[in-house]
């Protein structure tokens, strides 16, 4: 099945690309290897947070309706030591933040409120409410209660939660495995000086960087020569051994038939070309269960065709949610004018004092002027019309990044 006809619309080829994915298996690790992985099991906890009525703060434990006019002090309770003692009227039992309540008592009252007058103290005030500054059990988390589910990229919250709730290794999903190749007879290292019309092969270090943080294993990364028998031989090494191969270059009309055949020699060719700026020249091809891409050579075409499409492919295989990219609704801060077809301009979103997100763009956006996509948080989409946007419009954008908020004076 060959879709080359027509050229799709971004959302259209996203949608081909995710009827293509499949899961990857899982792995079970260890709780402290688990920073951004995808966790690939729901977590439901298995016992109640806090295990036990805790002090919130350092003082004596009561009984809060004991009318005693002072109380004994029958011992001490320090976080993680217990004392074998029980609350009556007319005793109190010195806790620390943290420590278990112990049996009889309902309160805690601060340190600061009460008066110690040898072995006994005097509360400073006419009430003790029940419960005061005592965390009842499960009063965070209940057992049985779904606390991080399927799909989620752990981080430092996550992980620390499941080490609360005596979770020490977890299933996630396997990383997918990418090979990335560059292709052009003109490329060259970047420590190595240019010779006559030569050039530095910017994206194969562009696109392994853009692999590991979508969470990738990079398992090879090199680079080929225009010659569509030896760049057949290398992918179908690649191939062999990824989850996801992704080549940059070999696409423009020039050199259309290079890559192109060589994907077409080795698998279902689904995606050739994109109704989208940068970035027409897409391939997308399946053989067994790899994924291929061919994307452009110019550096910023290959970036945003890896940030829309491979990127969502890898979240989609390891089962992560949400797996599209996050779009906002944007007001322009200056004219845009748009092109023939849909655009993804390199912007900067900020929030202003209002609440509300202002795009503008990074200047030129040309598709081999990587320097538009340095600093922008945002893909501003503008789709093809007759007059320009005008300054104060609406349009949708993809956040790739954080959007700093503006304070309000005052
Ligand atoms: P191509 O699709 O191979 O015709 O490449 C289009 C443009 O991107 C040409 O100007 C290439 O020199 C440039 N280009 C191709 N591959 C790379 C690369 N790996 N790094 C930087 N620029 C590249
Ligand atoms: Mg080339």
């Amino acid at each position: 099945m060959q879709q080359t006809k027509r050229m799709l619309t971004p959302r259209e080829a996203l949608d081909i690309v995710l009827a293509h994915v499949r899961r990857l298996p899982t792995e079970r690790v260890d709780l402290m290897a688990a920073a951004g992985r995808v966790l690939a099991e729901p977590i439901v906890a298995p016992e109640d947070h806090p295990p036990f009525p805790a002090a919130t703060m350092d003082g004596f434990a009561v009984i809060h309706d004991d009318t005693s006019p002072w109380r004994e002090i029958i011992g001490e309770q320090f976080a993680g030591h217990l004392v074998d003692v029980v609350v009556t009227p007319g005793t109190a039992v010195r806790i620390t933040t943290g420590a278990p309540l112990p049996p009889g008592a309902d309160a805690v009252v601060p340190v600061e409120d009460v008066e110690v007058v040898d072995d006994h103290i005097v509360i400073r005030r006419d009430e003790v409410r029940a419960g005061e500054n005592v965390r009842p059990v499960g009063v965070d988390i209940r057992r049985g209660e779904l606390v991080v589910p399927a799909g989620t990229v752990l981080g430092a919250a996550e992980i620390g939660l499941l080490a609360s709730l005596g979770i020490s290794a977890v299933s996630v999903s396997c990383r997918p495995r990418v090979s990335v190749l560059s292709t052009g007879d003109e490329l060259v290292d970047p420590d190595t000086p240019l010779g006559p019309g030569q050039i530095r092969d910017s994206n194969r270090f562009m696109l392994v960087a853009a692999a590991r943080q979508a969470g990738a294993e990079v398992v090879w990364a090199g680079r080929g020569p225009d010659d569509v028998e030896r760049l057949t031989a290398l992918l179908r090494e690649r191939i062999a051994e990824s989850d996801v191969v992704i080549s940059s270059g070999g696409v423009s009309v020039g050199e259309r038939d290079l890559i192109s055949a060589a994907l077409r020699e080795l698998g279902t060719v689904h995606i050739e070309r994109l109704f989208m700026k940068p970035g027409k020249p897409f391939h997308f091809v399946t053989a067994g269960s790899t994924l291929l891409f061919g994307l452009p050579g110019n550096p910023v075409s290959a970036l945003v065709g890896f940030e829309l499409f491979v990127a969502t492919a890898l979240r989609a295989m390891t089962g992560q949610v949400p797996v599209e990219p996050e779009l906002v609704t944007v007001v322009l801060e200056h004219d845009v004018v748009p092109g023939d077809r849909i655009e993804y301009q390199r912007a900067v979103v900020r929030c202003d004092a209002e609440g509300i997100l202002r795009a503008r763009n990074t200047g030129p956006q040309t598709s081999a002027r990587l320097l538009s996509a340095v600093g922008a948080n945002a893909y501003l989409i503008v789709p093809p019309r007759d007059e320009p946007y005008r300054a104060g419009e609406r349009l949708q954008a993809i956040l790739r990044g954080p959007v700093r908020g503006v304070p309000a004076r005052g």
